[in-house]
């Protein structure tokens, strides 16, 4: 008796999966990891949608990001009424405007990061050479950069020579830089 029981209980949840008639129209569960959709209304709260997968929502006046999980009117509310209570009931335009001007700060932000990326780059690249050459590894600092700058100024602009005084040539750096790239070698 017990068996058939237990055998009777299984087969629904096991291989009837889309036969069944199960509600369409599931009743969302909190604290499951459903993905929740951004919605344009949102913004009227002062969240725009991120570009990431799953997508999440960022206020558009601090940057401050709200899971997908989390995305939902009653945690945008609080975080405007709490966090910009200046900001309260301000129209939909009000917050594209913001959103614009924080999209475009991101922008900058992104800019600025390659930049220095690059920097870091050309900070290796100029301690790989002074190691190649045996060099002191204060030639960096005391020639090799001011040549650099002084070059460009000449041959580009002020603009260029002064993103070139960026890249990090001290002589603590470059032997880091060095003992960096050696450790790679011996692997
Ligand atoms: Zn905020």
């Amino acid at each position: 008796m017990d068996r058939f029981l237990i055998r009777n209980n299984k087969k629904p949840n096991d291989g009837t999966q889309n036969s069944e008639p199960a509600p369409k129209k599931k009743k969302y569960d909190e604290s499951s990891v459903k993905v929740r959709r951004y919605l344009s209304e949102y913004l009227g709260l002062g969240f725009s949608a991120t570009k990431s997968d799953p997508v999440n929502a960022q206020c558009v006046l601090c940057g401050q990001v709200l899971a997908n999980s989390s995305m939902k009117t009653v945690h945008m509310n609080r975080h405007l009424s709490t966090v910009h209570p200046s900001h309260v009931g301000k129209p939909i335009e009000f917050f594209k405007r913001k959103q614009e001007a924080f999209a475009s700060n991101c922008l900058e932000i992104a800019k600025v990061a390659s930049v220095s990326s690059k920097a870091l780059r050309a900070s290796y690249a100029v301690s790989y050479l002074v190691a190649k050459q045996k060099k002191p590894h204060t030639i960096a600092e005391c020639l090799i950069l001011p040549a650099l700058v002084k070059v460009s100024e000449i041959m580009f602009d002020t603009k260029t020579a002064t993103a070139l005084q960026s890249i990090p040539v001290s002589n603590n750096t470059i032997s880091r830089r060095i003992e960096d790239i050696a450790s790679d070698i011996v692997m």
